[in-house]
């Protein structure tokens, strides 16, 4: 595990140099954006209003309907193509603020108008292999369960927690719960449970928010999870299982953006396999989301065969082919790590 650099004394003061100055500051997240993309860059923009900058968030494109009841994201901005107001709001800030993600191209044309941009731009993530040119100052933690959780340091170390409201404290509290499934997996570091003992102080009602992320779903989601686990593959040799939906699949059950997350989780629940890889067909590409226990690293298997990366248990990639061809090239790409995968 990568030791934690980035939080050096310079770059604080830095950072405090920066916020000093700053007046309009833009929080940018990654495609896809996810609980802990969306809590993130709320409960940042709960901090920075209350330090008199003028904050809007902009992300690459729609997130669930799961985090629709959190305090602030009816004034969350999306990236389209032919819009100019995000772009307008980009090209006015002082500060941009790159959120749960670890390189620019994590947000596809977000990130292209972004790198073209003369804004000093702060990263506040926990990915592996953070690209550090892309960034002016890098705040990133690979051994925190979620952004939210380097956040809440970033701001321990900067004497700002007095700043943190409700609404921040629930936005902190979801990244870091959507980011651990639950508090199930990646959350062994003990900062994780001090941090819930300080949001709990906060008045945050944790119950209330498991059940806004998690018992909302549609009955078409749940039809969709049904016809995905129906068609699960189980491939025991290699202790593995994939699940694959085409547009077509997806389309037919009225998808919504983050119907389908969490569907990776499912094949893990099966005793022995330690391996599990969820493939979802798009109008552009094929998007892979990876799982693994034990110390098998998808991070390094994405990034080895499917462009993409992450973290050592969860990972997501991309393929250009066809869906057929891509679970041929998955499996092909998995055969050489037979033995590593019934070790584990
Ligand atoms: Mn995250």
């Amino acid at each position: 595990m990568m030791p934690v650099l980035y939080f050096a004394p310079e770059n604080i003061e830095k950072f405090r140099a920066l916020l000093q100055t700053a007046k309009r500051a833009v929080v940018v997240t990654h495609h896809n954006p996810d609980g802990d993309a969306i809590g993130t860059s709320l409960a940042l923009t709960q901090v920075l209003k209350a330090l008199g900058i003028d904050t809007s968030v902009i992300v690459p494109n729609p997130f669930p309907e799961f985090l629709h009841w959190m305090n602030g994201v009816k004034d969350i901005l999306i990236y389209k193509h032919g819009h100019t107001r995000p772009k307008q709001l980009l090209s006015e800030a002082d500060l941009l603020f790159c959120v749960d993600l670890n390189a620019l191209s994590r947000m596809d044309a977000l990130g292209k108008f972004i790198s073209a941009l003369p804004v000093p731009r702060v990263m506040i993530d926990h990915h592996l292999q953070p690209e550090l040119k892309d960034f002016t100052i890098a705040f990133s933690d690979p051994g925190a369960c979620s952004s939210a959780e380097t956040f809440y340091h970033l701001m321990k170390d900067l004497g700002l927690l007095p700043r943190l409201n409700i609404t921040a404290a629930e936005a902190i509290y979801t990244g870091m719960m959507t980011d651990t499934n639950g508090f199930r997996n990646n959350c062994s570091r003990p900062e994780v449970f001090y941090i819930i003992a300080e949001l709990l102080q906060y008045g945050i009602d944790k119950d209330k928010i498991y059940n806004a992320v998690y018992n909302s779903y549609s009955y078409n989601r749940m039809r969709l999870l049904g016809y995905a686990l129906e068609k699960m593959v189980v491939l025991p040799e290699y202790r593995t299982a994939y699940i694959a939906l085409t547009k077509e699949e997806i389309a037919s059950f009225h998808f919504q953006p983050g119907d389908t997350e969490g569907f990776v989780n499912y094949p893990l629940h099966i005793k022995d396999i330690v391996l599990s890889v969820f493939l979802s067909e798009n109008q552009e590409n094929i998007r892979l989301s990876f799982r693994s226990r034990g110390q098998f690293s998808v991070n390094e298997f994405a990034r080895k065969h499917f462009e993409g990366g992450g973290h050592l248990n969860a990972a997501g990639g991309i393929s250009r082919l066809t869906v057929t061809e891509t679970i041929a090239k998955f499996i092909q790409s998995i055969e050489p790590y037979k033995d590593e995968l019934s070790a584990v």
